[in-house]
């Protein structure tokens, strides 16, 4: 939306506070648009030439990716060999269709065959068909089929964008993201805040920029800015780092408490390097490491380079505890060859424990590792998207006899304590059922589904409000029985990261809570100021 106080100044929403100043780079043009087609030659001749460099891509993925990630890479390369294959794709060609409808068709035609399968195997095939289809479709309309190029410290503009697309981009150097579309709640947004990237959405059109200022707090986007645009902009950050520098005094006191009970604060952390944000080291500990955001376009990440993962984490914490979260793949985090494709409701879909135990081959993987990182610190281990107590035990029964066939080769491995994540209503609604020795509350999730809002619409992002009466009901039932069966619950979700929402949490019998690094420090000294009876 235009705002008016100002020549080309747009307003939106706050997806995650802060300030960036840099070149203005709009993403989504180019990869995904039209092309222009060429003669029937030309045409051929650009299939062949998307083909090969689909294939030596692929190629160079399997050999860094090895183990299990390989052989489904080289099912896609097998496929790109395929002469019957590309004999009908260029037959369609030579029918005067262009290159990338050639193929798309055909390929399209190929992952309807494999969905309606009945053999698993080949159904859970067509996902890497399409992934297939997706890479040459990008290499063919000029997208290179690679990583997005963008300068450092950049303002990146798009309609909306992936969370993988986001991991895409380095944002060492700091850099915005503005979304034409896109939700406060999405995936996307709670990725920028963990990484203190600010980001606003629902900016509406924006015409092209050459530079940008994204002003975080107050959801502005201010293109080809004047002299006196960027003064005012930079008094405003100003006062934005002196605020938090003096929340940041706030860690090295002693540990927050509120009416006399120890409130434990810990981390969400996707990357190891999250770690490596200086205030990470004050956090009690790690409450949620996402890890399917370690699988990536590069493939499944093998046992070996798992277990090296969450054995860095464990010796970042030394004796804190750290949960790390089995893959969440699914809903708006597709991941190529696993995930599965074309699914209507993905939010409702096959995603979190219930893809893993539909896909126990790349389960496996995750759980060796899992298991032979037990041994090396205080790990607990969390099921993500759990509706029913029998989902959980299949994944205990799975975890428990891969656990004794590492010790029965000798492998130092343990069964480390096993929790869920509380996050779909019916568990939440039937905890007693669960054999679980913690909970975490999915609040993102949980607000998602009690309210029938998906977190990635931007044009239901007023209505997704955690601290809906439904949403705490909920989270105090969770709370309630935790307390009485003397489980422990903890809340991960964003909800703990906003200090508008902790004293309803608090009210609600929560004493833990996981946050994001960016903003631990602010909500140390939100639940310090309520202990000692000043407001938020
Ligand atoms: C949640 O749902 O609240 C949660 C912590 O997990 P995610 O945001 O990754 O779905
Ligand atoms: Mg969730």
């Amino acid at each position: 939306m235009r705002d008016s106080a100002s020549r080309l100044a747009y307003r939106g929403r706050t997806a995650s506070i802060g300030f960036a100043q840099g070149p203005f780079v709009r993403v989504d043009a180019g990869a995904n648009g039209e092309r222009v087609a060429g003669t029937l030659v030309d045409e051929a001749l650009a299939l062949r030439s998307a083909i090969d460099t689909a294939s030596r891509q692929i190629a160079e993925l399997a050999a860094i990716a090895g183990g299990e990630a390989a052989q489904i890479l080289e099912f896609q390369v097998a496929l790109l060999e395929d002469e019957d294959l590309v004999s009908a794709i260029l037959a369609a060609i030579g029918e005067g269709e262009p290159a990338d409808a050639a193929w798309r068709a055909v390929l399209d035609e190929q992952i309807a065959d494999y969905n309606s399968a009945p053999d698993e195997y080949l159904k859970a095939r067509s996902s890497d068909l399409a992934d297939l289809r997706d890479r040459v479709l990008n290499i063919l309309r000029g997208g290179g089929g690679h990583a997005l190029r963008i300068p450092s410290g950049a303002v990146v503009c798009a309609d909306d964008l992936p969370p993988s697309r986001f991991l895409e981009i380095d944002w060492s150097d700091g850099g915005g993201l503005a979304l034409l579309r896109g939700s406060p709640t999405s995936h996307v947004a709670m990725l920028a805040r963990a990484r203190g990237i600010p980001m606003v959405v629902q900016l509406g059109a924006v015409p092209a920029g050459s530079t940008a200022l994204l002003d975080g707090e107050g959801a502005t986007l201010e293109l080809d800015p004047s002299i006196e645009q960027i003064g005012l902009f930079e008094k405003r950050r100003e006062i934005h780092r002196k605020s938090r520098a003096s929340a940041r005094a706030i860690l090295r006191r002693p540990a927050a408490s509120w009416r006399g009970d120890r409130i434990k604060l810990l981390i969400n952390i996707q990357r190891v390097e999250d770690l490596d944000y200086p205030d990470a080291q004050y956090a009690d500990g790690v409450g949620l490491m996402r890890t399917e955001f370690l699988l990536s376009e590069r493939g499944l990440p093998d046992e070996e380079t798992q277990f090296q993962v969450y054995d860095q984490v464990l010796r970042w914490a030394e004796r804190r505890p750290v949960t790390i979260r089995t893959f969440d793949a699914g809903g708006d985090k597709p991941v190529p060859g696993f995930t599965p494709d074309g699914e209507a409701n993905p939010f409702l879909g096959v995603r979190g424990l219930r893809l893993c135990l539909a896909r126990p081959e790349i389960f496996a993987v995750q759980l060796r590792a899992l298991a032979r990182a037990a041994v090396r610190g205080n790990l607990k281990v969390m099921f993500p998207m759990v509706t029913s107590a029998h989902e959980v035990e299949a994944a205990r029964k799975l975890f428990a006899d891969i656990v004794q066939d590492l010790q029965g080769k000798g492998t130092a491995a343990m069964l480390p304590d096993l929790g869920i994540m509380v996050e779909v209503p019916a568990a939440a609604l039937s905890i007693a059922s669960f054999k679980s020795a913690f909970f975490s509350i999915g609040s993102n999730d949980l607000a998602q589904y009690v309210l029938a809002c998906d977190r990635s619409n931007g044009a239901l992002a007023p209505l997704v409000d955690p601290l809906h009466p439904a949403v705490l009901e909920l989270i105090t039932r969770t709370a309630e029985h935790g307390r009485r069966a003397g489980i422990p619950v903890s809340l991960c979700g964003d909800m703990a990261s906003d200090p508008r929402c902790i004293p309803a949490l608090l009210d609600c019998g929560l004493r833990e809570l996981s946050v994001n690094v960016s903003a631990l420090a602010q909500i140390k000294q939100t639940i310090d100021r309520l202990g000692s009876g000043g407001g938020t």
